[in-house]
């Protein structure tokens, strides 16, 4: 497909009603490890009752044993602390309760339903003693790398609560859009990227020797930070309106660093034009250690050092697949436990998309290897496996990776053989635009699929994602339709 030069308008920027805002002040050693603060959570409540905090960070104060954890972790993790203490709800001390590393807060007293005209505000204390490990909150010798380590809010849908432990399979993360700011203190030496737009943030200094920035970002689903040392340098470039800035480190391999930087930039610019407006003003591609591969948050993207190694083989293709992730995950949210494939495929559909206009090789290969793997599954068939189920389901992270992102990336590139990449693109974008900012279901993005098919997309849907093969038949005379109408 040709781009088109120049920018989709803006989108529209309605307030989002009832939307959470998130109030932090933290202090970060970066020597000791240590992590402490609080938080004031303002929220409408979904239940009169109660509200729920992921605290995921107590996750990793607890051994976790199995093959999938040492695969997220690594092999000798180093155990965290987590405390939190000083829980109040609208001023008034209450005691929450904890189950794994979910926070149950009560918001009334028995028999006194709170009231449900106005927003409330939880506020909450909380010390941590970073974990080592190869996962998403952890540190090394140049850096600390937060991802998932402020409390969040649990999601309340139309299957109630939703307050799933963590798994070692896959984005265990669910959560809505909200609003931060997020005061943080650490040493004067040090640098910092997150979510929120840094550059045009305001530095204090409280004492000698520290220094205080005070974030603030709107309509992100979540916010992650990394502090860094001197060693860390940055390159930055425009795409559109948005800074894109590459981190790394001393010792990195600086021509991988500027391909991979140069890579986020264009592909942030391709999503932009194909799926609808970047609405961030700045985007950080960071360099942590662990062995994540690349993790990505609202507005900033993890990339362990494997990526920033000379001639790093895969490092282009994640650093795309994790700039789509701020469309896939970002923009348009879902439920990553129980449909992963709505975030992970469709990012990887977009990944190979851009890949095959703008680096044809690796785009080439790649898109074998998704074919390749995601239609031949007669193994997963015969153990009742399919993409549409929830992360605890997946025995192992091959079937995670066959099911989730090779196959729906099959479904969505054969479905872009019968109507053409433009008009793949068009419905795409039209989807993002109405589900922006907001939560989306598997059944919804059916609903939408039938709609821009003009025709039931249930059979479809069924042999792909659910592995029906009685569906089989159906799902290709669906397609073989789908062609025939779009070559009239
Ligand atoms: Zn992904």
């Amino acid at each position: 497909m040709v781009m088109n030069l120049g920018w989709p308008a803006k989108a529209s920027e309605e307030p989002l009603l009832q939307k959470p805002l998130y109030q932090a002040n933290v202090h970060i050693d970066p020597v000791k490890k240590e992590v402490s603060g609080s938080i004031a959570i303002i929220f409408w409540p979904k239940d009169p009752k109660h509200a729920y905090l992921h605290l995921y960070p107590d996750v990793f104060t607890k051994r976790q044993d199995g093959m999938l954890w040492e695969e997220l972790l690594g092999k000798e993790p180093g155990l965290g602390t987590y405390d939190s203490n000083k829980l109040t709800v609208d001023g008034k001390a209450v005691a929450g309760k904890k189950t794994g590393h979910i926070l149950e807060i009560p918001l009334a007293a028995e028999g006194e339903p709170i009231s449900e005209t106005g927003p409330h505000k939880i506020e909450l204390d909380f010390a941590m003693k970073l974990p080592h490990n190869d996962g998403r909150m952890s540190y090394d010798e140049h850096a600390i790398w937060l991802g998932n380590w402020l409390p969040i809010l649990a999601v309340y849908d139309q299957g109630g609560w939703r307050l799933d432990a963590y798994e070692p399979v896959g984005d265990p993360f669910y959560s809505e859009v909200a609003d931060y700011e997020v005061n943080v203190t650490f040493p004067a030496g040090y640098q910092w990227a997150s979510t929120a737009p840094d550059k045009a943030a305001e530095v204090t200094a409280p004492s000698k020797g520290e220094k205080t920035a005070r974030l603030r970002v709107k309509d992100v689903r979540d916010f992650a930070l990394v502090v860094m040392d001197a060693s860390y340098q940055s390159t930055e470039s425009k795409a559109g309106d948005t800074v894109v800035r590459t981190w790394w480190r001393q010792g990195d391999d600086v021509q991988q660093a500027k391909q991979n930087h140069q890579a986020a930039v264009s592909s942030l610019a391709y999503f932009h034009q194909n799926l609808g407006a970047y609405p961030y003003t700045e985007y950080d591609v960071i360099r942590t250690g662990g062995a994540i591969n690349g993790m990505e948050y609202p507005a900033l993207v993890f990339l362990d050092g494997r990526h920033f190694l000379a001639n790093a083989e895969y490092a282009i293709d994640t650093v795309v697949h994790e700039t789509a992730h701020q469309w896939f995950y970002g923009l348009v949210g879902n439920d990553q436990l129980r449909e992963a494939w709505l975030d992970e495929g469709f990012t990887e559909y977009a990944t190979i998309s851009f890949l095959t206009e703008q680096y044809p090789l690796h785009g080439a290969e790649r898109v074998r290897r998704r074919l390749a793997n995601g239609t031949f599954v007669p193994l997963y068939v015969k153990e009742h496996q399919r993409p549409w189920q929830a992360l605890t389901e997946f025995p192992a992270n091959q079937y995670y990776s066959d099911l989730v992102y090779s196959r729906t990336t099959s479904m969505l590139w054969l479905l872009r053989g019968a109507w053409g990449e433009e008009r793949l693109y068009d419905v795409l974008r039209q989807y993002v635009a109405t589900y922006r900012y907001q939560l989306v279901s598997g059944e919804q993005w059916k609903a939408f699929l039938t709609k821009a098919a003009g025709e039931d997309a249930s059979a479809f849907l069924d042999y792909w994602m659910n592995l029906d093969m009685s569906q089989q038949e159906q799902a290709a005379a669906w397609l073989e339709r789908q062609r025939e109408k779009q070559q009239k």
